[in-house]
């Protein structure tokens, strides 16, 4: 039976993000992914907020993605554009990309790295013991592993035969999205009636002083409110048809669709992210609506948290007890964001209650604490890991600093790009002797003279030492003292 160490089943944007971060971390992974190749039809995520581009910039690949995409102000809450040019970051932004654009540059990176790929090939059921997990394939083969990884989306078979439970709450509105031609010239952009919110766009746009500004000509994606929740089977071209004439009073001619799909606001979160050898990571952890944009990036970030954890754990740095901080960081950070996709949901509502509702939101969102607060939140730069208490960069994102080093000026972001930890002195030596970590953990002497300023939270003190785990979170802040570096980096590095 072939081996790998880690095998992923699921090669969308989460399970391609973690398989590079394992290949980073030295770990023999695979990739079992049912599409013959990277090809993704249909629209999804239109594009990353502004902590998965740092976090792709950690990465040195966000230039990639930057390079074909458009920049422009993407967070928002309840159709409120929430600003974050103003936020200290390198990118003060969201990117406009599709799903397809975003899959096929992560699967290049990933091609560049020791990752095998069995493409047109699907899990259909796995045993796990002590020691190993046997991942059955529909098509007769297996493979042995000693974890398995399901970022097989919502309908997560991995999740499933692990019989881990997905409580949350069934839908209450439904949507189909289609890509078509139009014989008859549409009336593109935002509609909102009794029954919902529906957009029609074309495939092709730039986006103009923050307005998006769609070609003249091209296929023309359909986003339209059903009538009634609860429709199960492949929707038609006659059933978009119908739903067109309902709140158009027209199907524009519709024909020739390259596809058409369903989504709806079900909104479930997996109790454990963990069961044994077998994780879960992305849709196949936590589904909900799509407003906000957040489900890809919450993805990615998953494979981020987890990526050189588990790769820790395979090389025997860490024992598996490490595993279990992954669910402990990213449970809340999705149950946040059900809890917004719920709430931009129930302020979709036309009645005129919500309507002066979503009025009340929107002022409140125009006022600046709030819009700070609530950009900070969809834009992922708030994201603030519980590694207790302490200085404020504890447990929140390194920013990406310009460290002044005896090799010049190294931006932070450019020391993680080997998906490594790193230890940056920035003033006196401390006594703490921390070679047994040296071949896990890099010390870098830095100077660094201008602010330290954190999104939302603002100015913080300067520290004296800096723990940046690979995942670009700080792991332990030096205040002048060593007092807890050793810990920090038996907790989070390993003892040996
Ligand atoms: C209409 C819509 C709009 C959206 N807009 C946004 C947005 O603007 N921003 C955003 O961040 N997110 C958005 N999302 C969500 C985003 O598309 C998902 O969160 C994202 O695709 C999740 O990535 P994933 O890799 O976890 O799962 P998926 O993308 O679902 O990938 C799962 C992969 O696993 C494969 N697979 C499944 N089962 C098996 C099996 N048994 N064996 C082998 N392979 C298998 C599938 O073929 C697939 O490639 C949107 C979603 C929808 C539906």
């Amino acid at each position: 039976m072939t081996e790998h160490a880690v095998v992923i089943a699921g090669g969308g944007p989460t399970g391609l993000m973690l398989a590079g971060e394992l290949a980073l971390g030295g770990v023999d992974v695979a990739i079992v992914e049912r599409r013959p190749d990277q090809n993704l039809p249909g629209l999804r995520a239109g594009g990353l907020h502004a902590r998965t581009i740092e976090v792709l910039d950690q990465r040195g690949i966000a230039e990639r993605f930057l390079s074909e995409g458009q920049a422009a102000q993407v967070a928002g809450l309840s159709m409120v554009r929430l600003d974050i040019s103003d936020f200290p970051t390198r990118h003060p932004y969201g990117l406009g990309l599709r799903q397809k654009h975003i899959e096929r540059i992560l699967a290049g990176w990933v091609g560049e790295l020791a990752v095998t790929l069995y493409r047109g090939r699907e899990v259909s059921g796995f045993v796990q013991d002590d020691t190993h997990v046997d991942v059955e394939l529909a098509d007769g083969g297996s493979l042995r592993a000693e974890y398995l990884v399901g970022c097989d989306g919502g309908r997560s078979l991995v999740r499933k035969r692990a019989g881990i439970e997905f409580p949350g709450w069934d839908a209450t509105t439904s949507s189909l999205i289609a890509e078509v031609e139009m014989a008859e010239e549409p009336e593109l952009g935002i509609r909102r009636d009794a029954l919902g919110v529906h957009a029609l766009g074309r495939e092709e746009y730039e986006i103009r002083d923050g307005e998006v500004v769609y070609a003249d000509r091209g296929p023309v994606g359909v986003m339209v409110t059903e009538e009634h929740v609860g429709a199960t089977g492949k929707p038609t071209l006659r059933d978009l048809s119908e739903a067109l004439v309902a709140v158009y009073g027209t199907d524009f001619g519709a024909h020739s669709p390259t596809f058409i799909s369903r989504f709806t606001d079900l909104t479930r979160q997996a109790a454990a992210y963990r069961r044994g050898r077998v994780l879960l990571a992305g849709d196949a952890a936590h589904v909900h609506a799509p407003d906000g944009g957040q489900g890809l990036n919450l993805g990615v970030q998953d494979a981020v948290n987890l990526g050189w954890k588990l790769a820790q754990v395979v090389s025997g740095t860490s024992p598996d007890s490490l595993l279990d901080t992954y669910q402990a960081e990213r449970h809340p950070v999705a149950a946040r964001v059900l809890r917004t996709t719920m709430a931009s949901v129930a302020l979709r509502r036309s009645d005129d209650r919500t309507k002066a509702l979503r009025d009340t939101v929107a002022e409140l969102l125009g006022m600046d604490e709030p819009r700070t607060r609530f950009a900070g939140m969809m834009s992922g730069l708030d994201i603030h890991y519980d590694l207790g208490d302490g200085h404020p960069l504890l447990g929140r994102r390194m920013p990406d600093l310009d460290l002044v080093t005896a090799d010049g000026v190294v931006r932070a972001y450019a020391l993680l790009h080997d998906a490594g930890a790193v230890l940056v002195f920035l003033g006196e030596p401390l006594a703490c002797d921390t070679s047994p970590w040296a071949d896990r953990v890099s010390a870098v002497d830095a100077e660094y003279d201008g602010e330290w300023e954190l999104p939302v939270l603002g100015h913080v003190a300067a520290p004296a030492a800096v723990l940046i785990r690979p995942d670009g979170y700080v792991a332990w802040v030096g205040e002048g003292t060593d007092a807890g570096l050793r810990d920090a980096l038996t907790t989070w590095f390993g003892s040996r």
